[in-house]
C-alpha cells in the first residue's frame, strides 16, 4: 500500500477498484462481441433450463413493483394512444416474439388499459374487474387481426360473445 493514512488508503483502494472494474468490464464486453454466437447459445440454454425460475423471479419482481409498473404502463398507454398504430409498427417484431397477448402474460399492459377505460365494458359500459372483463380482439385473429395492444379492447363476456367475428372498435 502506498499510503499509511487510512483515509488515503481507502481512497486509493477505491480508485483501484474503479479502474480495475472498468478494465474488467471492457474486456468482458470485447469478449462477448467476439463471441456473439456463443453468448446467444449460452443465454438460450440458460433460459430453457431455468424457465420456471425465471418466470417466478419475474412474477415476484412484478409483485414487488406493482404500483410502479402500473404507473409506468398507465403513462405509457396514454402517451402512445393517439399514435398507437405507428408505435406498434415499430414494436411489432418484438411483440410477435413475445407470443400472444393474454391478460395473464401481459398483465400490466392489460391493467393499464382497464384503468384507462375505467374498468368498463366498452360496448355496454357495465363495470367489470380484471377477472370479468375479457380481451376482445377488434379484428378477430381468425380474420387476420393481430395480437397487439392496438387491436385489443376490454369487453364483458356477453358482449364479447355477441360481437363474435365482427370487426368493431369501441375505443
Ligand atoms: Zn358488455
Amino acid at each position: 500500500m502506498p499510503y499509511k493514512d487510512p483515509e488515503h488508503r481507502r481512497a486509493y483502494k477505491h480508485r483501484w477498484y474503479i479502474a480495475h472494474q472498468t478494465l474488467t468490464k471492457e474486456r468482458a464486453r470485447q469478449w462477448r462481441l467476439n463471441h456473439l454466437d456463443h453468448v446467444k447459445a449460452t443465454k438460450q440454454t440458460y433460459y430453457l433450463n431455468n424457465r420456471e425460475r425465471i418466470a417466478n423471479y419475474k412474477r415476484r419482481w412484478q409483485e414487488r413493483h406493482h404500483e410502479r409498473l402500473l404507473q409506468y404502463y398507465r403513462n405509457h398507454y396514454q402517451v402512445h394512444k393517439s399514435d398507437y398504430l405507428t408505435y406498434m409498427k415499430h414494436r411489432r417484431r418484438i411483440v410477435r416474439s413475445r407470443g400472444p397477448f393474454t391478460k395473464y402474460k401481459r398483465r400490466y399492459e392489460w391493467l393499464s388499459m382497464l384503468e384507462y377505460f375505467d374498468y368498463r365494458c366498452l360496448r355496454c359500459q357495465k363495470s367489470g374487474t380484471y377477472d370479468t372483463l375479457v380481451v376482445d380482439h377488434i379484428r378477430p385473429i381468425s380474420r387476420g387481426g393481430t395480437n397487439t395492444l392496438n387491436n385489443i379492447q376490454p369487453l364483458c363476456d356477453p358482449c364479447n360473445r355477441w360481437k363474435g367475428r365482427r370487426i368493431i372498435s369501441y375505443r
